[in-house]
């Protein structure tokens, strides 16, 4: 995999760059770091502010997947949207469509301009600055070096790609339950995360993206397990955390464009 595209960067310049430089020379970029992706879809929704506030805490980067329709419809949500905003050092906020479908995912897919339509209202309300997608309920990926989708939504996938979005999924979910809550506990996550590494399960060479949702921490003892697992992802400094802009081989952004 290219490490040019993490180094030339499509970060946006910003006072904050020049702390990630800083942060380069102290840890340099090379083949052998490994890199740890989080990103937490679905917000803003209960649960967005544990997330947000764990990971400042733990001064540990992010990407949030937001909905436009979750975005827009209340007070509430666009404070969430702004804490995440105002730290651009960490956190990246990313376009996950303004209806995530209302739950019909194969008409969704069906209609592929609708659905462009929907990510192109999406990045309008949430005033995005990145051109990163990532699909309702479906792991497909496009970006310069990375092909990888279903049949079902690879129309719409032609067409993110033609209008200048990277398409990013997941390599590793966190799942939940009916009720929301994490499934598996933070320790096995962090262990399938050592052994994805190990087994190079993974789209690009040393770079795992963890999927979560943000309403799997509205209790306090599920945000605690989120707590724990970044706590042992950080321990023995194995890892490093990146955001998606710095996701090697994405498509480079376009100006005045997504
Ligand atoms: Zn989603």
């Amino acid at each position: 995999m290219l490490w040019a595209g993490f180094t030339e960067s499509s970060m946006r310049p910003s006072a904050h760059q020049f702390a990630e430089e800083k942060a380069v020379v102290e840890k340099p970029l090379d083949s052998t770091t490994k890199y740890i992706y989080l990103s937490f879809d679905d917000g803003p929704l209960f649960g967005t502010s544990s997330c947000i506030s764990i990971c400042e805490d733990e001064k540990v980067k992010a990407t949030f997947f937001q909905i436009g329709l979750h975005q827009s419809r209340s007070n509430w949500g666009k404070k969430l949207y702004n804490r995440i905003l105002s730290r651009p050092d960490l956190f990246l906020l990313s376009n996950h469509s303004f209806t995530h479908t209302y739950g019909k995912y194969v008409q969704f897919y069906q209609q592929p301009d609708s659905a462009l339509a929907d990510f192109m209202h999406a990045a309008s309300v949430l005033n995005t600055t990145n051109n990163i997608v990532r699909l309702p309920g479906n792991n497909g990926w496009r970006t310069d070096s990375i092909h990888f989708s279903s049949k079902m939504v690879r129309p719409l996938i032609q067409k993110l790609d033609s209008a200048g979005f990277n398409v990013l999924g997941w390599d590793l979910e966190w799942n939940y339950t009916r009720n929301g809550r994490p499934i598996q506990t933070a320790t096995h996550m962090a262990n399938l995360v050592d052994s994805m590494f190990q087994l190079k399960a993974y789209k690009t060479k040393n770079h795992l993206v963890v999927l979560m949702h943000d309403h799997m921490f509205k209790n306090e003892a599920d945000s605690v397990q989120l707590l724990q697992f970044i706590q042992l992802l950080k321990y023995g400094n194995k890892y490093q955390f990146a955001r998606l802009d710095q996701y090697p081989g994405l498509k480079k952004q376009r100006i005045n464009n997504y």
